[in-house]
């Protein structure tokens, strides 16, 4: 029954503020324009209603008058709507009209700011944009001219000899013109200009120039362009991430690839998801526990699969466990275990099927191992473990099955379009093969670890790095280190003749 007018943010999904994100999670309507993710759509309940009000470039949008209409309506019609706005809701956002409009129909509304652009991408840029000794003033101020659009025209020149810092939004078209008044009001030629592209986001670009020469270059809407001392300071440290401006194929089925993805982006990379995998759970019965000396646990979705899956009607109770010892193969298995308040008895140091083995303590007389697992495994733990002298039951838990492709992420794989891609199995090695094909110039592969590298040798591929630890932690190491000694993103590797 109110209408929030709620700031989005710049563009990153982390500069989201939590009142923005309770309130998406509880709208039934949400009303965006074209400066919002998808990350942020998605928080609104699945069956919220999603009203897109332009403005892709070149394309009719809808008018101020049937944005405030159709606010006024759904507000009017008792609904909770999220009117979702780039940046800040109330600087150059048209907020204030929206809220005029909602206030005339006596409808309730709440205004829920958002961190601007102005500010923000400038941060990201490294500027800050006021500094002791060099800014003592901010004036965020509209580069577009249109009255058509309400913009009143800027006195340039009277801005010129206020000094201080200009930011300036929706600008990007009439830089050069902007430049050129701001000179001819008196600020110097040298004055340090700053252009941040996309700001915040993963492909952000930052053009430094000065007043004499910033006209000269394209600069891409949305930009903030800052002008003044500030600009010329240089903190850079968002496009200096190590793995900025990597675009990294995630191949992990959907419901696991986010520890990674999240892993990859703090870093700084482009993450493009193309599960190879999907997990189907398996309907099993729980066999009797009283006489089984340990359970051994070699997956996070095993572990999901023994204890959330069928195998009681409310899924499994830890008690259950209690005569039992229980066994992970590495520390992730470890922490899904936890999460259910089991804590594994046994990890061996490194996290493959050959090192469990050998860590397992010979057995007494025939102890009872159940193995807890997917269809797929490897031979090598039952075998080892019999030959330890324990008798070995399998369940197996879920298997892993080709997800169906992604048309558009496969295109971009195969285009080239991709830096490095990261394979956390065996199964994602083979299920990519045969999604994606042969590749005209591979780019880097970052494999968990041995068996997987072996199975991407297998199937042509050259293997640029494999984790030293077997686990999520490890790939993403391998892949920066390998980044870092300098090898070039992309295809520029040179296949070796096979
Ligand atoms: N209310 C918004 C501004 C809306 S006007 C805010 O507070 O940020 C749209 C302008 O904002 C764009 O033309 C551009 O100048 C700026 N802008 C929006 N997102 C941006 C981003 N990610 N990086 C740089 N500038 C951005």
């Amino acid at each position: 029954m109110t209408v929030y007018l709620v700031g989005a943010g710049p563009g990153d999904p982390g500069l989201l503020t939590r009142r923005a994100a309770e309130l998406l999670a509880h709208a039934d309507v949400v009303v965006y324009d074209r400066l919002a993710a998808d990350e942020l759509l998605a928080l609104a309940p699945p069956d919220a209603r999603r009203c897109s009000v332009g403005k892709a470039p070149g394309a009719v949008e809808a008018s101020q008058g049937e944005i405030n209409a159709l606010l006024v309506e759904h507000g009017a019609a008792g609904r909770t709507v999220v009117r979702l706005k780039g940046g800040d809701p109330f600087v150059f956002g048209r907020g204030g009209e929206e809220a005029e409009a909602l206030a005339a129909a006596g409808v309730p509304f709440e205004v829920v700011p958002g961190i601007t652009s102005a500010i923000a991408a400038a941060a990201y840029a490294g500027i800050p944009v006021t500094h002791r000794g060099l800014a003592t003033h901010v004036t965020i101020v509209t580069g577009h001219e249109d009255p058509a659009k309400g913009h009143a025209d800027v006195d340039w020149e009277q801005l010129a000899r206020a000094g201080g810092t200009l930011v300036i939004l929706m600008g990007a078209a009439r830089v050069a013109i902007i430049a050129a008044r701001l000179q001819a009001g008196g600020l110097p030629p040298d004055t340090p200009v700053a252009a941040v592209q996309r700001g915040t986001r993963p492909d952000q670009r930052t053009v430094r120039a000065t007043l004499a020469t910033i006209g000269a270059q394209p600069i891409a809407a949305p930009a903030a362009i800052v002008v003044g001392a500030v600009a010329g300071l240089d903190l850079a440290w968002f496009e200096h991430r190590p793995l900025f401006g990597v675009s990294v194929v995630v191949t992990r089925a959907r419901e696991q690839a986010s520890g990674l993805r999240g892993q990859l982006e703090t870093l700084g990379a482009t993450v493009l998801e193309l599960p190879t995998i999907v997990v189907e759970a398996r309907p099993v019965e729980l066999p009797r526990l009283d006489d089984v000396a340990w359970i051994v646990l070699t997956s996070v979705n095993g572990v999901a699969a023994f204890f959330d899956q069928g195998l009681a009607p409310r899924g499994l109770d830890a008690r259950a466990l209690a005569g039992c010892r229980v066994a992970a193969i590495g520390p992730g298995t470890a922490a899904a275990l936890a999460e259910r308040g089991v804590r594994a008895d046994l990890i061996p140091e490194r996290f493959v099927a050959e090192a469990l083995v050998e860590a397992f303590p010979p057995a007494a007389s025939g102890e009872r191992v159940l193995l807890a697992r997917a269809e797929q495994a490897r031979d090598v733990l039952v075998d080892g473990l019999r030959t330890r002298g324990y008798t070995v039951d399998v369940l197996t838990l879920y298997r892993t099955v080709p997800a169906a492709p992604d048309p558009d992420a496969v295109t971009r794989v195969r285009a080239g379009a991709v830096d490095a891609i990261t394979f956390t199995s065996s199964s994602t090695v083979t299920n990519f093969c045969d999604l994606v094909g042969p590749l005209a110039h591979q780019p880097l592969v970052v494999s968990i670890g041995p068996v997987t590298s072996a199975t991407a040798r297998d199937r042509g591929l050259r293997v640029d790095a494999e984790a030293t630890e077997h686990t999520i932690d490890g790939l993403v190491a391998a892949l920066r280190d390998t980044l870092a000694a300098g090898r070039p993103p992309g295809g520029a590797t040179p296949r070796p003749p096979s």
